[in-house]
C-alpha cells in the first residue's frame, strides 16, 4: 500500500513510523529484525531503510604507501525492504539516490524494487562522499532529487528511457522527498530552499519526510510556509532523541540544524550519557506529544539502532 493512502485511511490518528539503517557489512539480518521486532507493538505502517553509498578511505598496503579505496559499509537496502516487507508484511520504503547510479541504472533498480512489489521510494539527491567536497551526479545520471522524481513520475506513466519498448507497464510509486525545516545547508536561502521543494513535489513528490529537529517551531513555520505556497501534501516530522552529550556538537555538524537552549542547558547538567538520555527521552516524548497536538500525520523516528530508547518513548504516547 501506498504511504499516501496508509496516510489518509488513518486520519483520525497519528501514526508511528521508524527509520533502520542496514546493518554493517558482514553482519547478519538479525541485526535489523532484533531492531525491528520490539518496535511492532507500536505497530509502524511502514518503516524506511536509509541507502549508503560508497565512502572514500585510505588503506595501507604492503609496501606501506596509502591508497584511496571506495569502501561500501552498509550495503543491502533492497534486500533488507523486502525482508522487512514479507517478514511483518508492512510497508518498506528504501531510500534511492541520485548519487552514484546512471539514469539506466535508476531505471534497472526500480524495474527490480517494482518486481520484488515495493510500491514506496524515498527519492534523494545523497551527500558528497567522505573526502569529497561536493556532491558529483554520475555523468550520467541525476543531479538533484528533482530530477530522479521526474525519472520516477516518468516510469510511472510508461515511459522509460528506452522508446522503443512495446506497451511497457507503467510503474505505481509512491514518491516521498525531503524537506529541511531548518534549510537544506547548500540553499542560498531558506526560501530558495522552499522554493525546490514546491518543485520537486510538482513534479511528482507525494509527501515530504523532514530532517530532523529538536525545535518545534522551525518545524510549524515550516508547515505554515509550504502551506501558503501550495505545497499541500502531508508533512512527516522525522524526530530524533539527543543520547549521548557527544551529540551537542556532532549532530549540528552533520545535519546543520540547532539545538535549542533549553535542551543544551538540560544535557550540560548531565553527569553521565545516560542521563543524557533520559534527558533526551523526556525531550523526545514532549516534543512528540506537541507534533501529535498541532495534527501531524505521523511522527517518523529516526531509530540509529537504539530500540531501547525509542520503545521507551513511544510507550509514553499509544
Ligand atoms: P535536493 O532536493 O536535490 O536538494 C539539494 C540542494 O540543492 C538543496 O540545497 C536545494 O535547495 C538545492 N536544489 C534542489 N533542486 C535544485 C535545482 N533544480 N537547482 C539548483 N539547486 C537545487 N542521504 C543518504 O545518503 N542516504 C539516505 O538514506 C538519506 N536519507 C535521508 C532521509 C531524510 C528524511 C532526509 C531529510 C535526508 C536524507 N539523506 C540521506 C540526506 C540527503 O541525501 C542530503 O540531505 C542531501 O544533501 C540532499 O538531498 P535532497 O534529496 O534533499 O536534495
Amino acid at each position: 500500500m501506498k504511504v499516501t493512502d496508509i496516510l489518509a485511511q488513518n486520519k483520525e490518528k497519528t501514526l508511528i513510523s521508524f527509520e533502520i539503517l542496514p546493518p554493517l557489512k558482514g553482519k547478519s539480518i538479525e541485526s535489523i529484525t532484533k531492531v525491528l521486532d520490539p518496535l511492532m507493538e507500536f505497530k509502524p505502517p511502514f518503516i524506511d531503510v536509509t541507502y549508503h553509498r560508497e565512502e572514500f578511505e585510505y588503506k595501507q598496503t604492503p609496501s606501506g604507501y596509502f591508497e584511496k579505496v571506495a569502501v561500501r559499509k552498509r550495503p543491502g537496502t533492497v534486500g533488507i525492504c523486502a525482508a522487512i516487507k514479507y517478514r511483518y508484511n508492512i510497508e518498506a520504503v528504501p531510500h534511492f539516490l541520485c548519487g552514484g547510479f546512471s539514469k539506466e541504472e535508476t531505471e534497472n533498480a526500480l524495474i527490480d524494487l517494482g518486481f520484488l512489489g515495493i510500491q514506496n521510494i524515498l527519492a534523494l539527491r545523497g551527500d558528497a562522499r567522505k573526502l569529497e567536497k561536493k556532491f558529483v551526479p554520475e555523468p550520467d545520471g541525476n543531479a538533484y532529487a528533482l530530477d530522479l522524481i521526474e525519472q520516477i513520475a516518468q516510469m510511472n506513466k510508461g515511459k522509460y528511457l528506452d522508446h522503443d519498448l512495446i506497451n511497457p507497464v507503467k510503474t505505481d510509486f509512491n514518491i516521498g522527498v525531503a524537506g529541511y525545516p531548518e534549510k537544506h545547508f547548500e540553499a542560498a536561502n531558506y526560501d530558495e530552499d522552499l522554493l525546490y521543494l514546491k518543485k520537486k513535489i510538482d513534479a511528482g513528490g507525494d509527501y515530504v519526510v523532514t530532517q530532523m529537529f529538536f525545535d518545534n517551531r522551525p518545524y510549524f513555520k515550516f508547515v505554515e510556509d509550504c502551506r501558503k505556497m501550495g505545497i499541500n501534501v502531508p508533512i512527516i516530522p522525522g524526530i530524533k532523541p539527543i543520547t549521548r552529550m557527544s551529540q551537542l556538537n556532532t549532530i549540528p555538524a552533520s545535519f546543520y540544524i540547532d539545538m535549542p537552549d533549553d535542551l543544551v542547558k538540560e544535557v550540560r547538567k548531565c553527569k553521565s550519557d545516560e542521563d543524557v538520555r533520559q534527558v533526551g527521552i523526556e525531550w523526545c516524548i514532549q516534543q512528540s506529544k506537541s507534533l501529535i497536538k498541532f495534527g501531524v500525520p505521523c511522527l517518523h523516528y529516526y531509530t540509529m539502532g537504539d530500540v531501547k530508547t525509542i520503545s521507551a518513548i513511544c510507550k509514553e504516547l499509544v
